[in-house]
């Protein structure tokens, strides 16, 4: 295999703000190459959003950003196109305003990537996405471990009677068959609730979880070993909802949540609870650029690709040695 063969121009030969943007200036391909280790995958569908919308320009934001990233992680110490290979494959065909049909297209495309052995990260679009990544993933390696960074659990039992929206997939998730809870985690709960026992049914199917105020309490180091533990040799499914993050650090999402975690505190828990995992994807969900001045949580949302990646490339390197 040609390690690094797919991978971003060189910011030394051309410039950074220069060039198309797909995600890192990967190369932009629809028909997937053999020797590629992961694919970005914008998936800009935004009507299962409950308070505010705009996540459909998303993924358009997150490759903007991305064009910061060099080539190098000084703190995972690893160069992630000397062990692995990637590529951009565009957007799904998505259609707003038709969940069902959306959900469809996205399991169907996103069945023939993964067919491919390849780890697909998907750039969101609102959280109803991962149901549909969900099942197409469980067709391929049936039910896996999910790790949820979130401040909502994602698991009411309907919208206004209707099942699908981005509060519901997980429940979803979990009545299909597609997770093995017992290995799946959620972290960073918090904010005002529905009911007052909206935690403890979450906490019902299955899924362990880690409130905000629990995570603070204790420490970074402490949850992220929980994770570790909790999923163990399983094949993981990484959904990063960006309102995990404290509004202050990445207020461009839908439905904003105070007293998260700071985007440093973000960054070490990614590195320390995600490393060695065997993952089958990823997503980062829940960029809204009309909110976001600055470009905050857009450029916060490529960076945590870009320790997505570092990871992918950990574990090959790793492998390899
Ligand atoms: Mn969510
Ligand atoms: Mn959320």
């Amino acid at each position: 295999m040609k390690m690094g063969k797919y991978k971003p121009l060189d910011p030394l030969e051309v410039p950074r703000f220069a060039g198309i943007r797909s995600f890192w200036r990967l190369p932009h391909l629809k028909e997937i190459p053999k020797d590629v280790d992961f694919v970005i995958v914008g998936i800009p569908f935004d009507t299962g959003a409950s308070y505010r919308v705009g996540a459909r320009y998303g993924p358009e934001a997150i490759r903007s950003q991305s064009l910061i990233l060099r080539t190098h992680n000084p703190v995972l110490d690893i160069s992630p196109f000397e062990y692995c290979s990637g590529i951009d494959y565009g957007d799904i065909q998505v259609i707003p305003g038709f969940i069902e049909h959306s959900y469809e297209t996205i399991e169907k495309e996103y069945r023939s990537i993964i067919d491919k052995e390849v780890i697909p990260i998907a750039l969101g679009g609102d959280h109803s996405i991962t149901l549909a990544e969900l099942r197409a993933i469980a067709k391929k390696y049936g039910p896996v471990a999910l790790v949820q960074f979130d401040s909502h659990t994602d698991t009411d039992p309907d919208y206004y009677g209707h099942k699908y929206n981005h509060g519901t997939p997980f429940i979803r998730a979990v009545e299909e068959g597609l997770l093995l809870t017992e290995h799946s985690i959620q972290i960073g709960i918090r904010g005002s609730t529905y009911s007052k026992d909206e935690i403890d049914k979450a906490r019902e199917l299955g899924f362990e979880i880690v409130t905000a105020e629990e995570m603070f309490k204790l420490g970074v180091d402490k949850v992220a070993r929980m994770i570790q533990e909790r999923v163990g040799d399983a094949k993981v499914f990484v959904t990063f909802d960006i309102d995990f993050i404290d509004p202050a650090y990445a207020p461009g999402t839908g439905t904003p949540e105070v007293g998260g975690p700071s985007s440093r505190e973000a960054l070490e828990l990614i590195r320390k609870g995600l490393k060695g995992l065997d993952f089958v994807g990823f997503d980062l969900v829940e960029v809204y650029p009309q909110y976001d001045p600055g470009f905050i949580t857009s450029l916060l949302a490529a960076n945590i690709v870009f320790e997505f990646i570092s990871l992918i490339a950990l574990n090959k390197k790793n492998t390899r040695e």
